[in-house]
Parts: C-alpha cells; sequence; structure tokens
C-alpha cells in the first residue's frame, strides 16, 4: 500500500472529479466527505518517486500558499499555513533526495494535512487554473500548481506582499516579498519542476476553455485579486 504526502484529503470535505468526456473537474464538497478517523504513517510515502514526493508535496505548499494569501479572515488557518510552509521548505527538499528519509516524510505528511486544515480559509488562482488544465491535458495536480505558482505571485502581488514580508521573515528567507517568489522559483528548479506548462503536454489551443473553467471554478472568487478574463489569459499564456 501506498500514499502521498500532498492532497490532504484525509482533513478534507472535498472529493474531486474528472468527467473523462467533457474534461472537467467537479468538486463536490460535503462534511460527510471528512474520515472520522485518521492514521498517518509516513512508512506508506517511503516507496514514492521522486517526481511523485515533489509534485504531492508542492500541493501541499500551494494550499499553504493559497490559504495564507486567501483575502478571508480566518486566522488559526492563517499560522497553519504559515507553518505548512516552513515544513515543505525544510523537508521536501529532504524527503525529494533521499525517499527513506523517514523524518522528512513524516514531516511532509504533517505539513499536507496542515495545508489542507489551512484551505478551509480559501484557495485561489493556482488552483482554479490548475483544475481546467489538469482537466484537459491530465497533468500533474501538484506539478501544474508548482508551474503557477510564480505567476501567480506576481499577478496577486499588489495585495499580498506585505503578508509574505512577513512569511519571509518568519521563513528565514531574506527579501521579504520578492525573496519569497525567488525561493519558490529556486525551490521548483531544485525539485525538476519544468518553468513551463507545454513541457508536461499543455497548450494554448483551448484558451477560451482554460479561461471558462478557471471563471467556473470554486476556487476562482477567493484569489486575492480579481480573476477577470483578461486577467486569466494573460496568466494562462505566461504559464503554458
Ligand atoms: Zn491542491
Amino acid at each position: 500500500m501506498l500514499t502521498t504526502a500532498g492532497t490532504g484529503s484525509e482533513v478534507g470535505r472535498a472529493s474531486v472529479i474528472t468527467n473523462a468526456k467533457t474534461h472537467v473537474k467537479k468538486i463536490i464538497f460535503h462534511p460527510k466527505v471528512l474520515p472520522t478517523v485518521v492514521i498517518c504513517d509516513p512508512e506508506l510515502t517511503v516507496g514514492l518517486p521522486p517526481a511523485i514526493t515533489a509534485g504531492t508535496g508542492l500541493d501541499a505548499f500551494a494550499h499553504c500558499v493559497e490559504a495564507f494569501s486567501s483575502p478571508h479572515y480566518h486566522p488559526m488557518s492563517q499560522g497553519i499555513a504559515l507553518e505548512g510552509m516552513r515544513l515543505v521548505k525544510e523537508y521536501l527538499p529532504r524527503a525529494y533526495s533521499d525517499g527513506q528519509d523517514i523524518e522528512a516524510r513524516a514531516q511532509m505528511m504533517s505539513a499536507a494535512m496542515m495545508g489542507a486544515t489551512a484551505f478551509q480559509k480559501g484557495l485561489g488562482a493556482i488552483h482554479a487554473m490548475s483544475h481546467p488544465i489538469g482537466a484537459m491535458f491530465g497533468t500533474h495536480h501538484g506539478t501544474t500548481n508548482a508551474v503557477c505558482m510564480p505567476a501567480v505571485l506576481d499577478f496577486n502581488a499588489p495585495a499580498i506582499a506585505p503578508r509574505f514580508d512577513q512569511a519571509a521573515a518568519y521563513l528565514g528567507i531574506a527579501g521579504g516579498f520578492d525573496g519569497f517568489c525567488r525561493f519558490v522559483q529556486d525551490l521548483n528548479d531544485g525539485l525538476g519542476i519544468p518553468r513551463k506548462l507545454a513541457e508536461l503536454g499543455a497548450t494554448t489551443e483551448p484558451l477560451e476553455a482554460l479561461i471558462s473553467g478557471a471563471l467556473d471554478d470554486p476556487f476562482c472568487g477567493g484569489n486575492p485579486r480579481p480573476l477577470t478574463h483578461t486577467a486569466l489569459r494573460d496568466l494562462f499564456l505566461a504559464v503554458v
């Protein structure tokens, strides 16, 4: 048996289902989707290959970053998201380079659970874009998020820079928000994440369908800056 440390579905009340015919991802939210008992055993992630370790771990990171960016008021989620980012920063490179590192695996399992706990506060553009891309091209969810993150941070900068100045200080990253953005790109590069989604097989050919998929996504409205049609077109063109 094998599992990942990323989605945080063990503490989630959402289920994501892809319609293979229409290439649309639908998210079902219901309290009964939340498990009553969870056993987090990092031994079950030891056999994950490096690329899946990176992709799923960066999904946990995206959950923390988007929850931390969310304009909604939830101070407990804010704190959990920040500590979740720290765990990913410390332990994902270790789990990636040595899959047998059980301490890193355990901390990443915690980070995944914390990311999903934190995103009860909300998610934003990264997930709103990633869902239609994944549904149309079959790209890996967390890896897709990771490719989208630098452009989304840049787009959201006017709304989130002050809070990421604080996050950078906590994470030991020099240079405030700009330093955080450089850290994100370096983290991606170090984990073998491509700079463009084209390397994962995506194209901009269905651009209008990608945009409308993002506009219909439940997380579109939670982004710290409004995701207009024009903004999404620019974002998709930047990441694909
Ligand atoms: Zn996710």
